[in-house]
Formats: C-alpha cells, structure tokens, sequence
C-alpha cells in the first residue's frame, strides 16, 4: 500500500483557492472478509453485442466482491447465460501470458485454457481523491455507481461551492455495491442534488451521460429555489434590439479586413424585477486575420463575440468604433499565440 499526492494547484493558479491536491492510495488490500472466510462465488458475467450474435464474451467473477480468476476465462455464450453461477471447472496451471494463451489458442491448443484461472491470492485495489479548499466549482452532493465495464466501481463529490469541494472514485473497490446494483448494462447510474442557476437539481438513478424520453419524471429534474423567482417572476433573457453594419479592422502591421458585425442588445431580470441590458457584437471575417503560425491548427481567425459597453454601441459610428476593439482582440491573439508576421 502507497500514498501518493499532486498539486494540482500548480497548473491552474487561483488566489481564491488555498488547497488543490490530490491524493492516491495504490495498491490497498480489497475487503472481502467473507470471500477469504468462505470463498469466491463464482458467476458468469459478460454482455452480448449490440450488433448481432458475434461477440458475446462470457467469464466467471465473484458475486460477492467482484474479483475475477486469472485469466478470467473464456467461456462459450451458448451455454453459459450472464448472471447464471458458474459450476464448471478451473484450470489453476494454465501461462498467464496473455500472448501465450492466444497463440496456443490460435494454434488449436485450446485444452483448458479457456477456463478461468486461478483466483488472485491478495486482489488489491485502488483509491484517489481529490481536494479543494477554497473556491470550487461544485455545489452538491453526488454518487455513481459504475456499470460492469466503468473506469471505476464507485465514484462520487462533494461540493460546498466557495468554500470547497472533495472528490472521490475507487479502482475495483466497491465492485461488490456495482455486482449487486448495476452488474449488467452499459450505462453507469448516478444519484445527485445540485444548486446552481438558482435552482436545485436532481438525478435519482439516471444513466450518467444520458437522459431518455422514456425516462419516468422523478429521475432527472429540477425547481426553483430562489425566493425571487416566485416574488418577481422567472429570470427571462430576451433580444431587444439588434443592428448591422460592415467594416474595416486595420491592424497595425498595415493590413486591412473586412468584417460583418451584428450588435444585439439583450435584457435579462425578472417580469416584477430589476432589469440589466448588454450589448453583445458578433463578427465575421469570411477571409479571415491571420493571428498565429503554427498551421495545422488553422492560422487564421474568422470571427467571434464579445460583449460592447452600452457607449460605445450607442454611438453614431459604433461600427469604427467595434472595428478598433476587434482589431485589439486580434492583437492579443497574437500575442497570445506568439505570431510572427512572415516576410
Ligand atoms: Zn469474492
């Protein structure tokens, strides 16, 4: 068993954040007290493909603690169903190379060597955490549990905005909660209350990285929390006015551009509420300003966006006026980026 620690503080510095560290503890013992007592419970684990009958592995896995035999075994999917318990044989003495087996295999020397194996005599596993004293980005509480072929059985956060957040996943351990919760399927599942936008959120054991149609209302969801939202009305966003132009970008080096600029004025607040205008410009540049070198990143920018103080957007020449700022964001770009203008 070893710790080892990060600072993650290095890469992303950050005055509001006094800690970011995270910690690895490797190589620590799997508790399976009933499994060293008792045994593995051997069952057959696996998952047919979702594109026809070809590929269907099958292997033996402990119910109970989720250890596999080494190797794991490579059993026929015509007689071995997933889940069912596994009441064949083992082949303790076969090379553990998987190379080797594959070659013998190859070679039509299969005697044995698609049975599982030995069981591990230590099975280890592995724990990180990661955390942040001071400003962090989450605010809420979450777990996942892994499906069968996750990165990690168990992972999880907790996150008390400004004052920081702590986040946890395990390697192998917890599989026996991912055996017993989640042991067939793609889709890891998680469980989660979130705060932001003023609203809480929730997910009741949804699939992780998706939400279906199909899905019943309590799942995924979410309400407003925020006093004023039931006060003043919900926060609205809403385009009050927009204006066109063309113009010139010159920049220093000479040269000159032509650019369509869009300006929108948007109003956010509430109905019974105080309101805030911006004025956001777009811009194009079909033929684009070159602002770095390196080409196979593409070397030229061809528009963007940014928001324009209220004065500047109401002036008569507000179009000059845009070009002067897009020719200053261009010149930081280069900059950024280290241009050099070629001879
Ligand atoms: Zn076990």
């Amino acid at each position: 068993m070893y710790l080892h620690s990060v600072n993650r503080a290095k890469d992303r510095p950050d005055r509001r954040v006094l800690l970011h560290r995270s910690f690895y503890l490797n190589e620590t013992p799997r508790l399976s007290l009933r499994c060293r007592l008792r045994g593995h419970r051997p069952v057959v684990d696996g998952h047919d493909s979702l594109y026809g009958n070809r590929d269907r592995p099958r292997w033996v896995v402990c119910d109970r603690c989720g250890v596999r035999p080494e190797p794991q075994g490579h059993l026929d999917p015509d007689l071995w169903d997933v889940g069912q318990p596994y009441t064949g044989p083992f082949n303790p003495g076969q090379p553990m190379s998987p190379a080797v087996r594959k070659q013998l295999v190859a070679r039509g020397f299969d005697e044995g060597i698609r049975l599982p194996g030995a069981w591990p005599t230590a099975p280890t596993g592995g724990l990180a955490t990661e955390l942040v004293i001071g400003r962090s980005h989450a605010t809420g509480i979450n777990l996942t549990v892994g499906c069968a072929g996750a990165e990690s059985p168990l992972s999880g956060h907790i996150g008390l905005g400004p004052l920081g957040a702590l986040y946890l996943h395990t390697e192998r351990h917890g599989a026996r909660v991912q055996r017993r919760f989640n042991a067939v399927g793609y889709d890891s599942r998680t469980i989660s209350l979130d705060f932001h936008n003023g609203r809480v959120w929730w997910r009741v054991w949804a699939r992780e990285n998706e939400s279906r149609s199909t899905d019943p209302w309590w799942m995924d969801g979410n309400l407003a929390i925020h006093p004023a939202h039931y006060l003043l009305g919900a926060r609205t966003s809403e385009a009050v006015h927009e204006k066109r132009a063309t113009g010139t970008v010159y920049l220093p080096d000479g040269t000159t551009h032509d650019v369509q600029l869009r300006l929108e004025q948007r109003r956010y607040g509430r109905p019974r509420g105080r309101k805030t205008t911006t004025w956001l410009l777009d811009w194009d540049c079909p033929t684009g300003i070159p602002t770095r070198n390196d080409s196979w990143k593409g070397d030229d920018t061809y528009g963007g966006a940014f928001s324009v103080p209220a004065e500047t957007a109401a002036e008569e020449g507000w179009a000059d006026a845009v070009c002067v700022l897009i020719a200053e964001s261009c010149m930081r770009a280069r900059e950024h980026y280290g241009y050099q203008q070629s001879a």
